[in-house]
């Protein structure tokens, strides 16, 4: 169905091209996705997947799915499942390459005594703040803990010990004995092991030492033939360690480490933990509310997975750190899968009565329509015309300004598909708001064009109020006020920039008939209003709007412009 892409280049794929022209790589390239089940994955992940997997695809190899499980501290199975779920539902497989790090414990455990075997590790009894005053700072040498030359054999009892379980936590570390004047402070005999007398989700009690991410990443890599290992930017410091642990251990194949910029979305924050806060403290609906940067909340939005691929794909893989997307670049990704595949048809938001006087009494006429003009092969539904109908209040002013084009007093418009109708009355409440209009049609003008060949200006989408259902809409607006919430890393209050207009419910939308039936994940444009998919969780009939149609930020930035240069 889609057609074929061009070879993508970038710095990573162009290096990996290179390297098989040469001849390596005889097995394949082996790329992983290596993500800690600690929450639910999203778009930033979404990069990081769609590279893994995406560059395993192009150049024939396999790309693995583990989990980095080595700190039992908030990781648990709801967050495994969640991320598989997202993953397939990208359109990423990763056939039977599904790895646990913490199936690896027994193999890192080895490691480790290797290392103190070889005068390579140490344990050290200095508390957490010692270990820390004592690493220096980048223009001084650290100072050496005073526990840095104690003998293997030693090493070797109290590491023991720490597993068996004899020292509370704290009490002391392993650590990797590199060098405390190294240029590089992530070289300055980084932790290997610490102490946790915490239950993890899948080894329970089994251990109470836990390896480091750094000693446990590259390891895993390199037990499961990992060619290369794609990291986002921040870890550029810690590939020098990677390479290190890696050479100790005694693997003749490493894997490369390679880093690329990740990606940012404005007006929302992706690190776990802000979000993790954001559901536990109830600011959203949980991790996939429509709201919230999650693969999940995406897809509950409306999202399609294909634009989502797109926005990957339109950003690239760059060594710079300036990946950020805005809102507006993500849901015209969003736009233009949806223009292609959402069906047509017509919901009356805000609505205004109409009724048609010279219509017979209780007559009802089957309207054909099309379901979607960009795609002929998905026909047309009928959709029922009675003479009373729904339509949008902001379709009519009794006193039109000079460019509003739609329904008026004594002015003629077209029903989208039906007849041309013509206001000939207002009826309004003893408050003097309007509650209906009366208007006349012309028999003549089925099917939406007239046999004299005028044309209104204006067409309307309508509902044939005997025959609409009602629902409730959901409208989205930005979940925060400000557009880079919470970039002071210690900022932990970001949650005081949520936008307090983010969800907005409207009860009381008039849909055609068709739509009781709307299917969870269908998308759906509701002519001239937008795209809405139904809600996956709510009951009744919930729509939630997935994007406008069309690209109101960049209206918002030439009119912000417009001001600016105005004074
Ligand atoms: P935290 O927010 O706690 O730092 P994380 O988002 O890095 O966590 P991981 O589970 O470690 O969570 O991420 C899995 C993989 O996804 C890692 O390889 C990481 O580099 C990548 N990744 C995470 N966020 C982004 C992002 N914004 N852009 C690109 N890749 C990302
Ligand atoms: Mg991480």
């Amino acid at each position: 169905m889609s057609e074929p892409r061009p070879e993508k280049h970038d710095f990573i794929r162009d290096r990996i091209r290179a390297e098989l022209a040469e001849g390596r790589h005889g097995g394949g390239i082996v790329t992983r996705f290596p993500p800690e089940p600690n929450g639910w994955p999203h778009i930033g992940h979404a990069k990081a997947i769609c590279t893994n997997f995406g560059i395993a695809r192009e150049f024939g190899g396999t790309c693995h799915l583990r989990f980095d499980d080595t700190n039992p501290e908030g990781e648990s199975m709801e967050f495994v499942e969640a991320i598989q779920r997202d993953i397939r539902w990208l359109g990423w497989d990763w056939g039977d390459k599904l790895f646990f790090a913490s199936d690896y414990y027994e193999k890192y455990w080895d490691a480790a005594v290797k290392l103190v075997n070889e005068g390579l590790a140490y344990v050290d009894d200095q508390s957490e703040e010692e270990i820390r005053k004592n690493r220096g700072t980048v223009t001084e040498a650290g100072t050496p803990s005073p526990f840095r030359d104690r003998s293997p054999a030693e090493n070797l009892e109290l590491l023991e010990r720490m597993r068996a379980g004899e020292f509370d936590e704290g009490r002391c570390v392993l650590r990797a004995k590199i060098d405390m004047a190294a240029p590089n402070m992530k070289m300055r005999d980084p932790l290997i092991y610490r102490i946790k007398k915490m239950e993890h989700y899948r080894t329970g009690d089994a251990w109470c030492i836990y390896p480091m991410y750094d000693f446990a990443h590259c390891l895993g890599d390199a037990f499961e033939g990992v060619t290369h290992s794609l990291c986002t930017l921040e870890f550029e410091n810690n590939r020098e360690l990677y390479d290190w642990f890696v050479q100790k251990v005694g693997f003749e194949k490493e894997p490369k480490q390679i880093e690329f910029a990740r990606l940012n979305l404005s007006h929302t924050v992706m690190s776990k933990r802000r979000l993790v806060q954001l559901v536990k403290e109830s600011h959203v609906d949980g991790w996939d509310d429509p709201r919230m940067p999650t693969l999940a909340g995406m897809r509950r939005r409306g999202y399609p997975a294909e634009a989502i691929r797109n926005l990957v794909d339109e950003l690239g893989l760059a060594r710079r750190d300036d990946s950020t997307a805005s809102l507006g670049q993500l849901e015209n990704c969003v736009r233009d899968v949806l223009n292609r595949t959402a069906q047509r048809r017509m919901a009356v938001v805000d609505p205004l009565k109409v009724v048609i006087t010279n219509w017979p009494e209780g007559r009802v006429e089957q309207v054909e329509c099309e379901n979607n003009p960009e795609n002929p092969e998905d026909g047309t539904r009928t959709v029922p015309f009675s003479g009373e109908l729904w339509i949008e209040r902001g379709d009519f002013m009794e006193e039109p300004p000079r460019k509003f084009f739609r329904l008026a007093p004594g002015r003629e418009v077209r029903l989208k598909h039906a007849w041309f109708v013509t206001c000939d009355e207002v009826v309004k409440d003893e408050n003097g708001e309007v509650v209906e209009l009366r208007c006349s049609h012309d028999p003549e003008t089925t099917g939406g064009s007239a046999p004299d060949g005028r044309s209104p200006k204006a067409t309307l989408h309508w509902v044939s109020a005997a025959h609409a259902i009602d629902a409730e809409i959901r409208d989205y607006d930005t979940l925060f006020t400000d557009p880079n919430p919470g970039r002071k890393k210690a900022d932990t209050d970001f949650v005081k920039t949520l936008n307090p207009d983010s969800l907005k419910v409207i009860r009381g939308a008039k849909l055609e008939p068709c739509l009781a039936e709307a299917e969870v994940g269908a998308p759906i444009q509701f002519l001239r209003m937008g795209y809405y998919v139904r809600d996956s969780k709510a009951e009744g009939l919930v729509f939630n709007r997935t994007v406008g149609l069309r690209d109101n930020w960049a209206k918002l930035a030439k009119q912000q412009q417009a001001g600016r240069k105005g004074g």
